[in-house]
């Protein structure tokens, strides 16, 4: 039997649907609209009429929004690989004359206009979804206020965890989100469930072979480093020098047991994380003597800088598809050369015989220790300029920006290629 005002009620929820389906088509056509950018688009507004949405048309300099992870400032005081690049492509996007705002965690600078999103860092809390929420929510009000305030941005650039991804087909704007980490089981799935939800960028070729299957490859584009911010004037000593996390993958362990097989001296350098202490403590702590074998805790700014410059050579006895490997490039920068396994990223990144040398196992690589004494320092820095020169990049990224805010006018305007794609290291597929 039909209750009383059923069907009245049944009237009002079949109006309500159609007020959703109307609205959906309405927010669809925008979205097309500010992808697009093809004159205007009518609208049917609420009370049958229409409305007439015309976009500005697509300015030279881009309006761009970065958004970097929650964790640590942009640029980061020591560890902070992501960081590092999003404050190199800010400043080289601004240097080009675009209008870039860097959506970031309090603490924040550069040459962009930086809008911090939560009130204080969480150092505590790394990699907790409570705070990466917080602050990807944040990052889309702004987003869309300055959409609805008459000044849409044309791309939001994300370089941050999951929360931005997940939720990026909300947005009225373009997004591409460039993967900074490596593809394991949790973030194949991930990927393989909100990944089309916007362009997807990679940051080395072997990075994006490993992408799960569907996943669109839209550009690949190598980490920046800014070669001349680094001291050409620090005297050579002859220690090794390892730095990076305290995991396993990262090979503290290993490159202690090729200090030992050279009787070289070793400097370790970075952050013991929490959940790395039981590594540190077992396979690390027990070797150091604090001279032959030394640890000298997290590094950053000038110090970092001279301990790099200083070192005879790198090592990079990593044990995992290392997607990049910024410290790979800092030795660079700094005029040492880098003996890394080949794994991952490292044969775009190290140049055999230029830079360093590529080996398969701990004994190569103490082997190859006095064969990269003969390795020139200009060399090494050269070849970082060459390939990873934060110009080049974000000329790389703005072609690719423009490819997914603007189809129908990014040929023109630059080619994501580069007009060298097969570059070693540095390749940017067109979306
Ligand atoms: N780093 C630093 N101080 C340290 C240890 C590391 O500034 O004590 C920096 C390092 O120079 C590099 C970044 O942290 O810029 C690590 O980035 P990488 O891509 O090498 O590794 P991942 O992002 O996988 O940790």
């Amino acid at each position: 039997m039909t209750p009383p005002g059923g069907d009245r009620r049944r009237r009002a929820c079949a109006a309500g649907d159609r007020a959703v389906a109307q609205a959906r088509r309405a927010e669809r056509a925008v979205r097309t609209q500010l992808y697009t950018r093809r004159g205007s688009v009518e609208l049917i507004d609420g009370g049958g009429g229409t409305v007439t949405v015309s976009p500005p048309s697509m300015p030279r300099a881009l309006r761009i929004a970065l958004l970097a992870p929650p964790w640590l400032p942009v640029p980061p005081s020591g560890y902070g690989g992501v960081e590092t690049v999003v404050a190199l492509l800010a400043d080289a996007l601004v240097e080009r004359g675009h209008d870039v705002t860097l959506l970031a965690a309090p603490g924040s600078r550069g040459r962009a206009r930086v809008v911090p999103l939560l009130d204080r860092l969480h150092p505590r809390q790394i990699g907790a979804s409570v705070v990466e929420a917080d602050h990807v929510a944040r990052a889309f009000a702004h987003v869309e206020s300055e959409a609805l305030a008459g000044r849409p941005y044309d791309i939001l650039h994300d370089h941050s965890g999951w929360v931005a991804l997940a939720m990026a087909d909300r947005l009225t704007v373009p997004v591409l989100h460039t993967v900074h980490g490596s593809f394991d089981a949790d973030a194949s799935r991930f990927y393989a469930a909100h990944g089309a939800k916007a362009a997807i960028s990679y940051i080395s070729r072997a990075q994006a072979a490993t992408r799960p299957d569907g996943l669109a490859v839209d550009a690949i584009v190598p980490n920046p480093i800014d070669v001349e911010a680094w001291p050409t004037d620090v005297p050579k000593d002859d220690y090794l020098l390892w730095v990076g996390r305290f995991s396993p993958d990262k090979g503290p362990h290993r490159a202690i047991r090729v200090a030992q097989a050279t009787g070289r001296r070793l400097l370790l350098a970075g952050p013991v994380q929490p959940g790395q202490e039981r590594f540190f403590a077992e396979a690390v702590e027990p070797h150091l003597d604090g001279e032959r074998i030394r640890w000298v805790g997290e590094v950053g700014g000038r110090a970092k800088q001279e301990l790099f410059a200083g070192a005879a050579a790198f090592l990079m006895p990593i044990r995992w598809p290392e997607p990049f490997g910024m410290v790979m490039v800092e030795a660079m920068a700094a005029g040492t050369p880098v003996i890394a396994f080949a794994e991952g990223s490292v044969p775009e990144v190290v140049e055999p015989g230029r830079s360093g040398l590529i080996v398969g196992d701990e004994e190569a690589m103490a082997a190859a220790v006095a064969e990269v004494a003969e390795l020139d320092p200009a060399d090494c820095r050269a070849s970082a300029r060459e390939r990873f020169h934060p110009q080049r990049v974000a000329a790389r990224y703005e072609a690719v920006y423009r490819a997914i805010a603007a189809p129908e006018t990014a040929g023109a305007a630059a080619d994501p290629r580069g007009g060298d794609g097969d570059a070693r290291g540095e390749e940017a597929v067109a979306a």
